[in-house]
């Protein structure tokens, strides 16, 4: 059931701020995706066809959606840009 190892640094940096280092989910690091910018950047990319997705991936929170508006109501509710992960 774990997906992984959380991403946190040893001075609990907060969420928001810009990162150096990559706080991103190992999913999200596997297709290159460093920076939030990077997230925001494949976001757009994929933007066409989003909303006919059957999966997605928040890579700040390592987290999984199998349906567009539970993934939208995350990024309303956390503000992050989740990917559609069916896409790749
Ligand atoms: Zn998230």
């Amino acid at each position: 059931m774990a997906t992984g190892v959380v991403r946190q640094t040893a001075t609990g940096q907060v969420f928001g701020a810009a990162p150096k280092v990559s706080e991103l989910s190992a999913k999200a690091q596997r297709l290159g995706l460093e920076t939030r910018g990077d997230v925001e950047a494949e976001f757009l990319r994929a933007k066409a066809g989003w909303s006919k997705g059957t999966a997605y991936h928040c890579p700040f929170c390592d987290r999984e959606f199998w349906s567009p508006s539970g993934a939208r109501k995350h990024m309303k509710t956390q503000g992050h840009p989740v990917l559609r992960w069916d896409w790749y």
